[in-house]
C-alpha cells in the first residue's frame, strides 16, 4: 500500500558528513510498511548526468524534528525502491491518459452535424467549423470547447 502525502514540491537542504549543503526537491513522500520515505531530486543541475532521485527514510530526532536517514537495510531499500517505481509508473499512466483527448483529430462540421448543440457551451455547431466527436459517446463538441473542457463535456458520458 503506497500513499502519497505531499503533492507540492518542497526544497530541502541536506548536510553531508563534511558539512556541505546540498539542495533537493522533495518530489514525493511514500509509505511502505511502518516507514515513511522521502523521494528527493537534486536541485543542483548536473549537465553531465541525468539527475537521479534518492530515497531517504523519514524519522524524528530526540527533539521531534523531522530528519532524513539513509536506508541501510538492503531488503528495506528494495521494498522502498519497488514502491517508488510503482508510484512513478502510475503517474506516467495518468499523464498518458490525459493526452488521449488531445490526440483526437477534429472533423469539419457538415450541415447535418450543425443541428446539434455542443455539450460544453450549449450553442449550435457551425457548418464548416471544426468539431471533435467524443470517442466514447460520439457527442460533437466545438474543437475549442473540447480543448477547454479537456475532453468530453457530456454529462452522461462515462469516459
Ligand atoms: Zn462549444
Ligand atoms: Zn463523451
Amino acid at each position: 500500500m503506497v500513499d502519497r502525502i505531499i503533492e507540492e514540491e518542497e526544497l530541502v537542504v541536506l548536510v553531508d558528513d563534511d558539512g556541505g549543503e546540498h539542495e533537493f526537491y522533495l518530489i514525493d513522500t511514500i509509505e511502505v510498511g511502518e516507514g515513511r520515505y522521502a523521494v528527493l531530486l537534486p536541485a543542483e543541475e548536473d549537465d553531465e548526468e541525468e539527475s537521479e532521485v534518492i530515497i531517504l527514510k523519514i524519522g524524528e530526532d530526540e527533539e521531534g524534528n523531522e530528519v532524513f536517514y539513509e536506508i541501510e537495510d538492503d531488503e528495506e531499500w528494495e521494498q522502498v525502491a519497488d514502491a517508488w517505481e510503482e508510484v512513478d509508473k502510475d503517474e506516467e499512466n495518468i499523464e498518458l491518459a490525459e493526452e488521449e483527448w488531445q490526440k483526437i483529430v477534429p472533423v469539419t462540421v457538415t450541415e447535418e452535424m450543425a443541428n446539434t448543440n455542443c455539450p460544453y457551451c450549449h450553442t449550435l455547431l457551425k457548418p464548416g467549423g471544426k468539431a471533435i466527436s467524443c470517442p466514447s459517446c460520439k457527442t460533437l463538441h466545438h474543437e475549442e470547447c473540447w480543448r477547454v473542457s479537456r475532453g468530453c463535456a457530456h454529462v452522461e458520458c462515462d469516459k
